[in-house]
């Protein structure tokens, strides 16, 4: 069972295999709400919260304008935040090295029944919720941990690891060239 996702305009379209087989999470953390608010992109929920798919690198598939892929840090530090250049759209979150397989796919991208990405299962970070709705304590971070593990070890261990949209051989560089957001925009990206 594959599921389709495609930014707001449509020139870029991504599949993911299995997606009830990752974790999927609402996380409230301040960059994650700094990334949408930067892009201008309407994704979160009423308390702030993304909805995300963790997965693995390997699980995802670009059908359509994989050159539409931007490349964002809120600091130099900072996770991978994915987006598409044609129309402002997220798409995913991975660490810098492709050698440590972890994506954290948007949910607002997706094209089909909600239920094709399975119960949400984790919420991270709460203590940033903006809003009503969130449960007043984290939920489910151990088990979203122990996943994380699991699959980053499978990958490994079976060198799907290189089956990633993201990074590219010889050298396993990023796809795009990663843009580092300023301090004034960082600051503007705000709540
Ligand atoms: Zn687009
Ligand atoms: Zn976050």
């Amino acid at each position: 069972m594959n599921a389709r996702f495609a930014c707001t305009c449509g020139a870029t379209e991504w599949h993911v295999s299995a997606p009830r087989r990752g974790t999927r999470l609402i996380c409230y953390c301040a960059d994650c709400q700094s990334f949408p608010r930067h892009l201008g992109a309407d994704i979160l929920n009423e308390a702030g919260g993304t909805d995300l798919l963790q997965v693995a690198p390997s699980q995802v598939t670009f059908t359509r304008g994989i050159g539409n892929l931007g490349l964002l840090r809120l600091s130099p530090q900072g996770l991978s935040r994915w987006h598409t250049t044609c129309c402002g759209t997220p798409v995913a979150n991975t660490l810098k090295s492709a050698k440590l397989p972890f994506v954290s796919l948007s949910c607002a991208a997706h094209q089909g029944e909600d239920k094709l990405l399975g119960p949400v299962r984790a919420h991270a970070n709460t203590v940033w919720a903006s809003g009503p709705g969130a449960p007043r304590k984290d939920r489910g971070l151990g088990r979203m941990v122990l996943a994380f593990g699991q699959r980053l070890l499978a990958e490994r261990l079976s060198g799907r690891w290189q089956q990633t949209p993201f990074f590219a051989p010889p050298d396993w560089a990023p796809v795009a060239e990663p843009q580092i957001l300023s301090k004034q925009a960082r600051l503007r990206a705000r709540a």
